[in-house]
Parts: structure tokens; sequence; C-alpha cells
């Protein structure tokens, strides 16, 4: 199959050279930016292997490939951009790159913790506006007292690669760490010096919440009305996870009606967030443009994994970052 396969990285994405050298050395790399499905399907006609970091890769455009298609790969960790299902259907593997950027996600989640409870965006705001001034310094306490995070209890909803990460990262500030992850032992939990708890009891106790769990049916919506009801006053939420996990109306009205202290945003149900949005009007929020896995050695490692596991998918091997692993077993698939 060497040298045959075409390859087709439907997205415009940081890929190095030697992943670029890698995947040619089993055919045509095509770049496929196109967003409009109709002609992404024109672009993945004759595709060994499709990958792709927010381009919806539909049953449609699965099938526009019938016949040579053999997987699809996440450019990164989330893969709601994916229709699975349809893929199992079509005894197509899917891939991620897991564990790729989840370092640089945490410490993300982490600036965006410290951010946004010493205000640092208010005050780089105050100063390039002119508004430090001696007379004023008096003022600052209103303006800009912050919070610290010593021995505060932060509550991660989701311990996978990036709540691991964050939760080693907390310890440093002798942070009770609660966490909410039903798939997750409490074995498993305890080992990062972590407790699991409820998540209506993770809501109503912690000082910071941090999202970090996939999107799924599952979790769509998972921080809600109610839960977000259940936060202190004085709590800050913080998602690097995906926009619609958290439910934004409830969300905007909780922060302007100041019922929680704050908010860090890297990720919006609706990206790039529009020009009207509401949270771009407050001033309890820090956002990110989905920047969670924007480091030099995360990009690095995502495009060696991505390319790595298009290699295995071509020549017909089993990729080692399967998700739908146990729905192919179930079609009888040798994995
Ligand atoms: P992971 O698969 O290692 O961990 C996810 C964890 O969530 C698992 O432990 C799982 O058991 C848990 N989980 C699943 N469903 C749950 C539910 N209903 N309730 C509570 N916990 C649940 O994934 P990860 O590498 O930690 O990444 C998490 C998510 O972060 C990704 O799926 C992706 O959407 C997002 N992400 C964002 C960025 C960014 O740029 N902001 C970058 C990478 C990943």
């Amino acid at each position: 199959m060497s040298g045959t396969c075409r390859v087709v990285l439907a997205d415009r994405f940081f890929m190095t050279p030697a992943a670029i050298q890698l995947l040619k050395s089993v055919g045509t790399v095509v770049w496929a930016p196109e967003k409009a499905e109709k002609t992404l399907m024109a672009k993945v006609r004759g595709a060994t292997v499709i990958a792709a970091e927010y381009n919806h890769i539909t049953k449609d455009v699965m099938d526009a490939a019938k016949g040579t298609l053999k997987g699809i790969v996440a450019y990164g960790v989330g893969y709601n951009h994916i229709d699975v299902a349809a893929a199992t259907e079509r005894r197509l593997y899917v891939a991620n790159c897991k564990g790729s950027n989840a370092e640089a996600v945490a410490e993300l989640a982490v600036t965006l913790i410290l951010n946004i409870s010493r205000g640092t965006h208010t005050g780089d705001r105050l100063i390039r506006n002119g508004k430090w001034r001696s007379d004023q310094s008096g003022d600052l306490p209103s303006i800009l007292k912050g919070r610290e995070l010593a021995r505060k209890t932060l509550g991660l909803v989701g311990m996978g690669e990036i709540g691991r990460r964050v939760a080693r990262i907390a310890k440093g500030f002798e942070m009770k760490i609660l966490v909410y992850d039903p798939y997750l032992s409490a074995e498993i939990v305890n080992e990062s010096g972590a407790e699991a708890a409820s998540l209506p009891r993770l809501m109503a106790e912690a000082d910071y919440v941090s999202l970090h769990v996939p999107l799924s049916g599952e979790t769509r919506g998972l921080i809600g009305e109610a839960e977000i009801a259940l936060m202190k006053p004085t709590a800050y939420l913080v998602n690097t996870a995906r926009g619609a996990v958290v439910d934004e109306k409830a969300l905007l009205d909780a922060l302007r009606r100041k019922r929680i202290a704050g908010a860090g945003l890297d990720v919006f149900s609706v990206e790039p967030l529009p020009a009207r949005s509401q949270f771009l009007k407050l001033n309890n929020v820090v956002l990110t443009p989905h920047i969670g896995g924007l480091t030099q050695e995360a990009l690095e490692e995502v495009s060696r994994m991505t390319a790595e596991e298009s290699v295995r998918i071509a020549r017909g091997e089993v990729p080692v970052n399967l998700v739908n692993r146990k729905e192919l077993a179930a079609k009888g698939l040798p994995i």
C-alpha cells in the first residue's frame, strides 16, 4: 500500500516538515481547508485517511471517499466534529491524539484561574487606558482586590489527561481537590491526591470549577442553570473543554447578576465568538480564543501523532488511540 495512499488534511492546521515527510512516505498529501461540505466532499474523493481539526466530517463526507477511506484522525483531542457513529457503521477507524496537548491545556486552565482571581486583564486595561494615576491608587482595592488560590477548593469535572495535570499543578497551591468523573475509580482519584464527589457537591463546595470532559450527548449542557445556581457567589468557573458543556445563557445570567464571581473561557458554543456576544460586555470574564493546545510543544506533538496515526491507518494497521475500539470490535473487526 506504501506510496499509493491519499491523505487529506481537511483543515488548516500546523504540521511540522517531519510530519508531512512521514505522511508522504505512504502517498500523496492534500490540504483541504474548505469549510463548505460540498467542496470538502470533492476534495476527499479517493482519500485513504482524512485528518481534521474542526471541519465536520459527516457521513456525506465519508461517503464521498467510499471504497478508499479507511479512517479519520482528529487533529487534537476533541473529536466531536467527527460523526463517530457513522464512521463505525462504515467500519472506519476514528483516532485522536490523546494526551498530545494535555500539558498545554492544563497550564491554560490554571492561567485562567489565576487571571480571573487577580483581574490581570482589568489591570492591564487600566494601565493602557491611562487610568493608573497616583491620586487614584487608593481606589485600586475596590477595583482590583483579588483572591488567593492557596488552600482553596478546586472542583474538576472530568479528570483524564488534562484534569489530572491540573490537579498536579493545584497541589502546589495546597488546594483541596474534588473530582466528579463517574468513569474513574475512587483509587485513581485518590492517587491524584483528590477526593471523588457528586456533581452537586462539587458545584456547591468548589471555589474554582474547571471543566475537563469531552463534549458528548452526556456532557452537552452538563453545567446548566441548576448546577450554576449551586455555586458560591465567590466562586469562578473555568472552561477549557468545549463551549456546549455549559449552558452559556445561564452562565451569562449568573455573571451579569454577580451570582458567581467570574469565569475564564477558552471555548464557546459558537467559535469564533460573535462580536455581539454578551460575554464581551462583562468585566468578570477572561476570554481566550480557543488557545488551550496552542503551544510550540503541543503543536509539535499533535502534528507528530496525527501523522503517525494516519500512516498506521494507511498501512492497514490499527491506530493506537482508537476512539471507536469497542464499537468496531463489536462489529467483528480484528482489533
Ligand atoms: P480525556 O479523555 O483524557 O479525559 C476526559 C475525562 O472526562 C475522562 O476521565 C472521562 O472519564 C471524563 N468524563 C467523560 N464523560 C464524563 C461525564 N459525563 N462526567 C464527568 N466526567 C466525564 O480527555 P482530555 O485530554 O483530558 O481532554 C478533555 C477535553 O478537553 C477534550 O475532550 C476536548 O474537548 C477538550 N480540549 C480542549 C482543548 C482546548 O484547546 N481548549 C485542547 C484539548 C482538549
